[in-house]
């Protein structure tokens, strides 16, 4: 139910190795809620993202409408409807737009292919225009925009975007945080990590900073915006 708590973790600690990146962190997303992570390069934005997607292992706690996820595989949570827009696109290159949205579909076959396909390219046309061509000769842009296609095909509930700004132009930037925010708006629920501090905090409705592993302030997204602290470290240059 809308402001349910439909992801929560505490006390999650993730390492590369040795090396711990992650130390104890705790976070809460309601149903409905479009929530951000911000933070410098190397913050620990990705590593939790992965985490909570089942990429990179976990110890502490995290839990899905109230049932642990902590060792379900990444399919397994893909079923449990998170969607995941990965850092740096990942489509595939080879296959054709329309091969990489329907890529998602052999799992579920529940959904009609047409209904897959029509969904996307009424969110994003320019995929539809190109939809025979492949994917590693789309603009990083559009490939972005494919991304999200697929990840947005099976309409997840939960969708877990990691950095959708970076190296885009701003045109193509505004029209990803509408998607975002039209998704929110009908329902779907949103955490995005961002090194874009001033776009997502405006786009969020909460936020969490991540500084070295660890969150460092958390509330309201439009009163972080105007938060001196997160200004000078965060907003002053863009
Ligand atoms: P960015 O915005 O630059 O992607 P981030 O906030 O997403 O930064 P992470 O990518 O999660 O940060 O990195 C957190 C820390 O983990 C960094 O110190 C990074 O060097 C380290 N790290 C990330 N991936 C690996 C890896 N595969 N092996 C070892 N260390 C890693």
């Amino acid at each position: 139910m809308k402001g349910d708590i439909l992801l929560g973790i505490a006390g999650l600690e993730a390492a590369y190795g040795k090396i711990r990146v992650l130390h104890g962190i705790s976070l809460e997303v309601r149903e409905g809620s479009f929530v951000t992570i911000v933070g410098a390069n190397g913050a620990g934005k990705t590593s939790l993202l992965k985490c909570l997607m089942g990429l990179l292992r976990a110890k502490g706690e995290m839990k899905l409408r109230g049932k642990s996820i902590l060792y379900l595989p990444a399919h397994g949570r893909v079923g449990l409807g998170i969607g995941y827009i990965p850092e740096g696109r990942h489509v595939f290159p080879e296959l054709s737009v329309e091969e990489n949205i329907l890529v998602t579909a052999t799992r579920n076959r529940s959904v009609r292919r047409e209904d897959l396909l029509e969904r996307s390219y009424s969110l994003f046309p320019r995929l539809g225009e190109r939809r025979v061509q492949a994917a590693g000769s789309l603009s990083g842009g559009e490939q972005q925009m494919l991304a999200f296609a697929r990840a947005l095909a099976l309409d997840p509930s939960l969708v877990i975007a990691d950095e959708i700004s970076l190296g885009l132009a701003p045109i193509v930037v505004d029209r990803l945080f509408e998607v975002l925010i039209a998704l929110r708006d009908r329902g779907t629920t949103i955490l995005l990590a961002e090194q874009n501090a001033k776009r997502a905090l405006e786009a969020a409705d909460r936020a969490y900073v991540l500084e070295a592993g660890k969150v460092t302030i958390e509330g309201e997204a439009s009163r972080l915006a105007t938060d001196p602290k997160i200004v000078e470290a965060y907003l002053q240059n863009l």
